[in-house]
């Protein structure tokens, strides 16, 4: 295998979506135990460089080459010595030896007992020095320094391998290269990994009544808010985001629009329940294997979940807030697996509420919310075409599948968008 030919991973099964017959309404957890059992990583493995790599999701385990520190340096800027040569007085006095070491540039020589050496942050300790003793403590006269003991062995050093020793395991299959990741890598000499191309999601618009924001929007008309708010939403989770523009609620459209998708999975917003005018759900039943999910989840309606020609499609709700919602929650976890990473829960944290409410049992809820002084604000309105609660929120509350009264003060579920 080189760089030039990737490795391309099985098709997904056509059933990969299947609900058993007779499913009305899905719970939450059901349906996102039914997505995490039908998925797997569809996108090729590359080797490629490390300054490519960032962001991308590993294929192969890396063991370091090297060591860190590779070799035992000075943490500081002072006088290399070897402690066992020092006497019991209370003020030490050493002469200095001509030599330095700084880093990059070390001493080649040995250290004699009974002498000190300048030696400068990150520089090579050479043989005869163990401990450094920081400038700052010193009386530093041009032939000799002198400070008081109590210099423990080892001072001011790092000594080679303290971080990671050669052979240590660095990162595994299936973790994406955040950049506090890179750093043991480069630092151990790793130059090109294993990694999965990034996954390629297109978004798609549909409805009749949307137009492109800016353009001349005619009586009946709005702005198509949902691509711009999912396209940028998939780039900051590290995916290539392809716009596949919009659709109006046109079968023929839309099935063009599938076809000339060029990506390994679709989100499509609109038109995804069983209204006149939604066509989603039935195009994908009529040219994909769909299942469309009942999910008892508010906000969002039906979510067609279907394969076209093996690509799997999202059909989300048209409103805004529940297209998010429903991005974030069920199409977040699917597309970490079509992209190679392990499955991954939301980052739920349990904060108490600074609001009330009445939950009535059957759906699980989830309103937009954000954590202020150590409680859990909700926007103050529910309705789900308000974009101003997505502008205002940073995070979701979940509140349970059953009914659930919340007091101020009583503990809920919140879920930081960053940790989703
Ligand atoms: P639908 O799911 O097609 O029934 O749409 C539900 C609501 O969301 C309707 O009021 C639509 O006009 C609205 N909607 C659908 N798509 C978008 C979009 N891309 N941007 C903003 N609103 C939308
Ligand atoms: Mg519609």
């Amino acid at each position: 295998m080189t760089a030039d030919t990737p490795m391309a991973p099985p098709p997904l099964k056509d059933d990969c979506f299947a609900m058993p017959p007779g499913v009305d309404w899905v719970p939450v957890d059901e349906a996102l135990a039914r997505l995490r059992a039908g998925l797997a990583p569809v996108t090729a493995i590359e080797d490629i460089a490390l300054a490519d790599a960032g962001g991308r999701v590993l294929t192969a385990d890396i063991a370091a080459p090297r060591a860190h520190p590779p070799f035992a340096n000075s943490a500081v800027d002072g006088f290399g010595l070897a402690h066992g040569t020092l006497g019991l007085g209370e003020v030490v006095t050493l002469p200095l030896h001509p030599g330095r070491a700084a880093a990059g540039e070390p001493f080649f020589g040995t250290l004699p007992p009974g002498k000190a050496l300048r030696v400068l942050t990150g520089a090579a300790l050479p043989p005869g020095v163990d401990t450094v003793v920081l400038e700052e403590d010193c009386t530093v006269e041009p032939d000799r320094i002198a400070f008081r003991t109590g210099l423990r062995a080892g001072a001011n050093t790092r000594p080679e391998g303290e971080d990671i020793g050669v052979g240590d395991p660095l990162a595994r299959t299936g973790q994406v290269l955040t950049p506090g990741r890179l750093a043991p890598l480069a630092s151990t000499g790793v130059a090109r990994v294993w990694a999965r191309r990034r996954l390629r999601v297109g978004v798609l618009s549909t409805g009749t009544e949307i137009v492109e924001p800016g353009a001349a929007a005619a009586p009946g008309q709005i702005f198509d808010a949902n691509r711009v708010m999912l396209l940028s939403q998939l780039a900051a989770w590290g995916y290539v985001p392809v716009d596949l523009g919009q659709v109006p609620d046109d079968p023929g459209a839309l099935r063009a629009a599938l076809n000339g998708a060029q990506a390994d999975a679709i989100l499509t917003s609109g038109g995804a329940s069983a209204g006149d005018e939604d066509h989603v759900a039935r195009v994908l039943a009529q040219g994909g294997t769909l299942h469309t999910w009942r999910i008892a989840v508010k906000p969002g309606r039906p979510l067609a979940l279907a394969l076209w020609r093996g690509t799997p499609v999202f059909g989300l709700p048209g409103n805004p807030v529940a297209a998010l919602i429903c991005t974030l929650i069920f199409a977040r976890p699917a597309l970490r697996v079509l992209a190679g990473e392990a499955w991954t829960e939301p980052t739920r944290l349990t904060v108490p509420a600074g609001f009330a409410k009445h939950k009535k049992p059957g759906r699980r809820e989830y309103l937009r919310a954000r954590l202020r002084d150590g409680r859990i604000e909700v926007f103050g309105s529910e309705g789900s075409g308000r974009v101003t609660g997505l502008a205002w929120a940073e995070g979701l509350v979940e509140l349970p599948d059953h009914g659930h009264d919340v007091a101020p003060g009583d503990p809920v579920s919140y879920l930081p968008f960053w940790g989703m």
